[in-house]
């Protein structure tokens, strides 16, 4: 049986950076260290903070007041402003992309764009963008929001690091289409990009394709949609134990990628798993 690893795996960039923060802080603060929402979002790891003593919360209330790590994904300024008024010290873990998407957004809405960003509505480094950028906006997340286009005469886009570049090319696109005046930047990150471009061709070669990543994580999930649009047999996988005995029946080359919030460790278990099932 053989294994193809996509490139690059393990964490990313901004994720090894908030993770060897929080490790940093867990050795210098001992006790009351939080985080808004979870660091990274992969459900295995954060299990090991909370472990450690990370305590994950969802609003500055009801806390006895300590550190406050801010997570790869960013924060809206004016929680990051509570915090510091009520007494914590923060620590911020943003992605220095992220912190850039961020200035981007700013700099559109002051030179006046309406501002239209790409991505999932709801993510948190969408609402930290918004939030920091503080002015007219719409975020497209699929096709059913051209209808809800404004009516405005310049538009400054950016979008999610973590989005594929057939949504960012397909909307761009068809915003070219309605907009005289627009202003476009690829903020997808370069290692979202290199993590797709890789799964996409491991997906052509392999007769199984398995993504290792948080069922909760956008960029994991979008590796898993580029694999199943081009090998059927894809799979989205937490953790080794979902790995089948059927899925391998049969099965020549394995792929495996994986997101960027995934760490090698998972990785490596379900290299284990497949080379247990394959050895029987
Ligand atoms: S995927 Fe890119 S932007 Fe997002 S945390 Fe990693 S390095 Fe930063």
């Amino acid at each position: 049986m053989e294994i193809i690893l996509a490139k690059p795996i393990g964490y990313c960039y901004g994720v090894e950076r908030a993770m060897n923060i929080t490790y940093e802080t867990l050795k210098s603060e001992k006790n009351n260290i939080y985080t808004l929402g979870p660091i990274i979002h992969n459900p295995q790891v954060v299990k090991k903070l909370e472990k450690n003593g990370i305590k994950i919360i969802e609003n500055l209330e009801n806390t006895y007041v300590g550190t406050l790590i801010i997570r790869a994904h960013g924060i809206d300024p004016k929680k990051l402003e509570r915090a510091r008024k009520m007494g914590f010290k923060v620590i911020d873990a943003t992605c220095p992309f992220v912190k850039k998407n961020q200035k981007r957004a700013t700099q559109l809405v002051k030179e006046g764009y309406f501002l239209v960003v790409i991505g999932e509505k709801e993510h948190p480094e969408i609402l930290g963008i918004l939030a920091n950028a503080n002015g007219p906006f719409m975020v497209i997340e699929n096709k059913s929001d051209y209808k809800k286009l404004p009516d405005v005469k310049r538009v400054g886009v950016i979008t999610q690091t973590t989005q594929s570049m057939e949504n960012f090319i397909s909307v761009v696109s068809y915003l070219l289409e309605e907009y005289k005046e627009i202003k476009i930047f690829n903020t997808i990150c370069d290692e979202t990009i290199e993590r797709q471009k890789s799964a996409r061709n491991i997906a052509n070669e392999v007769d199984l394709m398995l993504v290792v990543g948080g069922k909760n994580s956008a960029n994991t999930k979008r590796l898993a949609e580029i694999g199943k649009s081009i090998n059927e047999n894809t799979y989205h996988i937490e953790t080794s134990e979902e790995i089948i005995k059927k899925w391998l029946k049969g099965v020549k080359k394995v792929g495996i990628s994986g997101g960027a919030s995934t760490p090698k460790w998972l990785i490596d278990e379900a290299i284990k798993k497949i080379k247990k099932i394959s050895s029987h």
